[in-house]
């Protein structure tokens, strides 16, 4: 069966409810943005999304209960996101190397000795390659049986789990790698929880996260397969909250890619006051607001032109660049088959002009 019908029947047979925010537990929010990517890039639907008006947390409301991300998540989260059961070979080598940049990185800012490392949400687990060059012990952990299994025939120690079962001793890791794994965490609470648990004292957390600069499609940014929309300030409340600080957060193309952020977090054996920290931290939703609506037009401005341009017939790949270069639109272009990125651009750019003329992402 095709596995977008599989994931709707999925989606089907649970319910949405309704949550209050995860980081400051407020009840208190707004929606702005009503409609995003509910499956493959390009499938938009309603998609509910809300910001907090205490902290400024952006998350999906309502969302799935945890039954459903557990049920997803043990098989077609990657078909419906790779639109593959297991990884090809290119992703593979992409892994290790991705995992190598982030080590050599890590290494750079902190000469740390070998020890054990936890990947949280490993895939196949080709990520940790390089610590184990290095001399490290890594385990892996990821929810997605494919995955794991494939990764297991190439020798890493990784097993079918969650972040929010982590069954490891107390103390047990001196560093927890976490690449875009926590936007995807059914209950980020109770996986930052576990973490801090099987953390030693001092130990690092490093997260890969996805940028809120936002690049590209609000419509594709907000999508289903991401529960949780952070920035900086939201991250600092909630690390806080579970007894994390940050040491150092970073813009760098670690791995090559302009739309991820990172931090390296040490675990500290104070907690903060929740409520200081929203205090501290917690954004104007307002202004965030103000901020994500001025993108949102700046993009919607974009799409109107392409429309425009290309409402007959479809351009090659050379003049759609030669086009947005010459009216000095931020773009972002896939890569693959050229025909069909060009096709989606252009679909994409209808789409938005549509919706948002819908009032759907207002
Ligand atoms: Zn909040």
């Amino acid at each position: 069966m095709d596995s977008n019908i599989k994931y709707q029947n999925l989606k089907k047979k649970f319910r949405r409810v309704k949550k209050n925010c995860e980081i400051c537990g407020s009840s208190n929010n707004e929606i702005f943005q009503n409609y995003g990517r509910t499956s493959y890039p390009g499938e938009y639907g309603l998609l509910r999304i809300v910001i907090c008006k205490d902290c400024g947390h952006k998350y999906q409301n309502p969302n799935f209960s945890d039954n459903f991300y557990k049920e997803y998540y043990k098989e077609l989260y990657r078909e419906i996101a790779f639109d593959g059961k297991s990884p090809s070979n290119l992703y593979i080598n992409q892994q290790k190397q991705r995992g190598k940049k982030v080590f050599d990185w890590y290494a750079s800012v902190y000469k740390s000795d070998k020890g054990k490392m936890l990947d949280h949400g490993c895939a196949s687990g080709f990520t940790m390659a390089e610590w184990e060059k290095k001399g490290w012990d890594c385990y892996g952990i990821d929810p997605h049986r494919p995955s794991v299994l494939l990764g297991k025939k190439h020798g890493y120690n990784i097993k079918i789990s969650s972040g929010e079962d982590l069954k490891f001793k107390k103390d047990f890791f001196d560093v927890v790698l976490s690449l875009g794994s926590l936007e995807h965490s059914y209950d980020v609470n109770k996986s930052l929880k576990k973490i801090y648990f099987t953390l030693k004292e001092s130990g690092h957390l490093i997260v890969r996260w996805r940028s809120d600069k936002i690049f590209g499609s609000p419509l594709e940014y907000f999508n289903h397969n991401h529960y949780r929309f952070f920035t900086i300030n939201c991250w600092k409340i909630l690390l806080e909250k579970h007894g994390f600080r940050i040491l150092l957060d970073s813009s760098k193309k670690i791995e090559g890619w302009e739309s991820y952020d990172y931090f390296i977090a040490v675990k500290g054996t104070k907690q903060k006051n929740l409520s200081e920290s929203v205090k501290v931290n917690g954004l104007n939703y307002k202004k965030e607001i103000l901020k994500i609506e001025k993108k949102r037009k700046t993009y919607y401005l974009s799409c109107k032109k392409i429309v425009k341009e290309f409402t007959k017939k479809q351009p090659s790949e050379f003049d759609f660049r030669r086009f947005i270069i010459r009216e000095n639109i931020s773009w972002g272009l896939l890569g693959g088959d050229s025909k069909q990125v060009i096709k989606r651009s252009i679909l994409e750019a209808k789409r938005y002009v549509i919706e948002y003329d819908n009032g759907n992402v207002f």
